[in-house]
Order: structure tokens, then C-alpha cells, then sequence
């Protein structure tokens, strides 16, 4: 998926969080924190742009980095369907299976949402910076699990023997106008659900 369409996910998941708490210089720092944590799981792309582009020079040693993580999680927690299935996917995708790996997990996202929110405690502002992490993060996981490629959503539980078993909702095209149907979709819902309880 898109950046762009990332980050707009990402940041409209605080909608409800403002309606609820009517709080605006908090609510924009959430706001903030949700569009980060959106494009975040991206960090793991090999491509030089995209990392580059969210951290500027800090992107490849970032990226880097969370693709290490993802490849010692892959080998630590493997099954022997995961690797007969990794082999395959590796060998017929032609695409670095350490993408849409750790960092594409809702284990990935509560443990981002909790980090931050225990930071936030820690320097005496909201938890609800660690809620706007973990919204932000599962912003990008589902979205990109619309795609036919899709996400090991449920990493580190087992589904069919394996734990990086890819879940896809959809079989949408990464990349094509599908993309922005998502979403324009997720907008709506976040925007309707401010407004029910506003
Ligand atoms: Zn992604």
C-alpha cells in the first residue's frame, strides 16, 4: 500500500479518541503519534525510498534493523510448514520475505502501543499515546492484510501449523486504486464513529 494512504488511516483512527475527550492540543500530539506509528511497519521495505524518505538518513540503519529483528523472530519461531512455505514464497515472489514480516504482526503493534505508553507515563503525559501507537500500527497490519500478499496478522499463535501464516481479508492489488478504496473506507468508519460519539 501507499504511503500516503498509510498515513491518512493511521491518523484518522484518533478521530474517536478527540470526539471522546474534546481535547485538541493532545488530540493533535495523538494525531501525530497515529500517523507515525501508520507508515512505521513500512520501515522494514528493502527499497532505499521509503525508509528514507519517513527517517531520512536514520531510514537504512532503521530499516536495517527491523529487518534483523524480523529475520532472527522468522528463525527463532518457524515451523516446518512455515519453512517449506518461506522457501516457496522466497522462490516464487522473488520478494524479501524479512518484508511484511515482524513488523506486520498485531503482537508488533501492542508491543509498540505499550512501549509508548509507558514512555508517555514516564515523561507525564497521556497514556493514550501508547492507544494512538497500537491504533496507528494495526492501521497499516489490517490494510495491508486486504492485499492478496497479506499479513502474519496472528504471529506468534499458530494457524494451520504455521506462525507466519500470511492472513488475507482481500485479495486486493498493493499499489493499484484499490488502495485508496480501503482506505477511503477506513476514513469513513473512523469519521462516522467521531461523530456517533461526539
Ligand atoms: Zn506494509
Amino acid at each position: 500500500m501507499n504511503g500516503r494512504a498509510h498515513a491518512l488511516m493511521g491518523a484518522i483512527t484518533q478521530a474517536p479518541v478527540i470526539a471522546l475527550t474534546g481535547d485538541i492540543p493532545t488530540g493533535i500530539g495523538l494525531v501525530l503519534l497515529a500517523t507515525a506509528a501508520g507508515l512505521a511497519p513500512d520501515l522494514d521495505h528493502r527499497g532505499r525510498t521509503l525508509p528514507k524518505k519517513l527517517l531520512g538518513p536514520l531510514g537504512r540503519p532503521v530499516s536495517w534493523l527491523a529487518r534483523a529483528a524480523s529475520s532472527v523472530a522468522r528463525e527463532a519461531t518457524a515451523t516446518g510448514p512455515d519453512r517449506s512455505s518461506w522457501a516457496w514464497y522466497q522462490a516464487n515472489r522473488g520478494i524479501h520475505p524479512d518484508h511484511r514480516a515482524l513488523t506486520h504482526t498485531t503482537a508488533a503493534a501492542i508491543m509498540a502501543g505499550v512501549f509508548t505508553g509507558v514512555v508517555a507515563l514516564m515523561l507525564g503525559w497521556t497514556p493514550l499515546a501508547g492507544l494512538a501507537v497500537f491504533m496507528g500500527w494495526m492501521s497499516q497490519v489490517l490494510s495491508d492484510g486486504c492485499t492478496s500478499m497479506g499479513v502474519p496478522l496472528l504471529w506468534p499463535l499458530k494457524v494451520k501449523g504455521r506462525r507466519w501464516y500470511m492472513v488475507s481479508f482481500m485479495r486486493l492489488r498493493s499499489g493499484a486504486s484499490s488502495d485508496w478504496w480501503v482506505a477511503w473506507a477506513w476514513t469513513g468508519a473512523f469519521s462516522a464513529l467521531a461523530v456517533v460519539l461526539y
